[in-house]
């Protein structure tokens, strides 16, 4: 199939365009670049430096690739920045994704794969969540998700879109092959910056409250490997192909970790001294947060096959490294 990535320069973005390339489809990345690398291009990916609040962008580069299927990672993602800066998720999240939701149905897209979250639960009422879980984000970011997926359903019903919206839980790790080792600036996800901590980039993790109704205090997370979310796209598109009906699914692995658990494995596998202190609790920030991902499994047949702590952690530290 030909597909668009919007976004594809970034993290999860430049893991997703490599299976699909694997998978054997044509791939064309769009990306504005501003989070997004170059170093995360592939030679066999066309790119077009284009940004999706810009509609004359947006128009060229439908036009000229006229895509059978979308990815949408475009987005703003830290939860914390939009509670203080709404205005800049109103835009990029909502605006942009409009925009590009509106070009997709003029350009008659028939898939669309939208990278939603787990954010838009908020605060669990149960754990493992499934999907059935109601949705009350807790902060703006969870909401610019939710509303998107809602506007998918309804240019669905409108316009004959078929959708997925894959709800991440904690995306983590590498490429196991080594083939991406872009790294983002400015992280702040527990496991990008428990890496600087460790390379000595930053003096120390702050580990956000250890008074959390959990086994050691510290919050609980299910962490994700990137790959095995990057597969989720591929099944994704190979399900609304054939089944020709929307999809939401969690992609997470029903295991939580910690963030001292985090720390201690990190420690183990680098054999550095990773140096922490605990601070107050991040506001917005749930006890526990873990994903039944069972429908995933038994509609996709999808399987988290990197998801285990050695291989998110051993596979980041390989990236860190690389970039020393
Ligand atoms: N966390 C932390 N220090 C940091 C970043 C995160 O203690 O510098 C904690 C955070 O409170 C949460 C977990 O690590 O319990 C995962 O946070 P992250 O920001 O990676 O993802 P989120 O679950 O917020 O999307």
């Amino acid at each position: 199939m030909k597909i668009a990535v919007i976004g594809g320069a970034g993290y999860i973005g430049s893991h997703t365009v490599r299976e699909l390339l694997d998978g054997g489809h044509q791939v064309f990345v769009f990306d504005n670049l501003s989070s997004g690398l170059k170093q995360n291009l592939f030679p066999d990916a066309h790119f077009f430096h284009g940004d999706i609040l810009n509609r004359e962008d947006l128009a060229i580069f439908f036009n000229k690739v006229q895509p059978e299927g979308v990815v949408h990672l475009a987005a703003l993602k830290a939860a914390g920045e939009s509670m203080t800066h709404p205005e800049k998720f109103s835009t990029q999240n909502i605006v942009g994704s409009l925009y590009l939701i509106q070009q997709a149905v003029a350009s008659k897209v028939r898939y669309f794969v939208f990278s939603s979250s787990a954010a838009v639960y908020g605060a669990p009422q149960y754990n493992p969540i499934d999907e059935n879980h109601p949705t009350n984000p807790e902060n703006y970011y969870g909401y610019t998700k939710l509303s998107i997926e809602n506007h998918l359903a309804w240019y669905s019903r409108l316009k004959g879109l078929h959708f997925a919206a894959l709800r991440y839980f904690n995306a983590a790790g590498y490429d196991p092959n080594s083939r991406i080792i872009g790294l983002e600036s400015n992280p702040s996800n527990l496991i990008p910056v428990a890496m600087e901590a460790l390379t000595g980039k930053r003096k120390e993790l702050l580990i956000f409250g250890n008074d959390y109704q959990t086994p050691d205090g510290t919050g609980v997370r299910d962490y994700i490997h990137v790959t095995d979310l990057a597969v989720g796209h591929l099944m994704a598109f190979d399900y609304l192909k054939k089944q020709k009906q929307n999809l939401i699914v969690n992609l997470g692995t029903n295991e939580g970790a910690s963030v001292l658990e985090i720390v201690q494995h990190a420690q183990q596998i680098t054999g550095k001294i990773l140096p922490h202190r605990i601070v107050d609790r991040r506001p917005g920030d749930p006890d526990s947060l873990v994903a039944n991902p069972q429908k995933a499994m038994d509609i996709l047949g999808w399987q988290p096959k990197y998801s285990d702590l050695k291989t998110i952690l051993e596979t980041t530290w390989k990236a860190y490294q690389a970039n020393l």
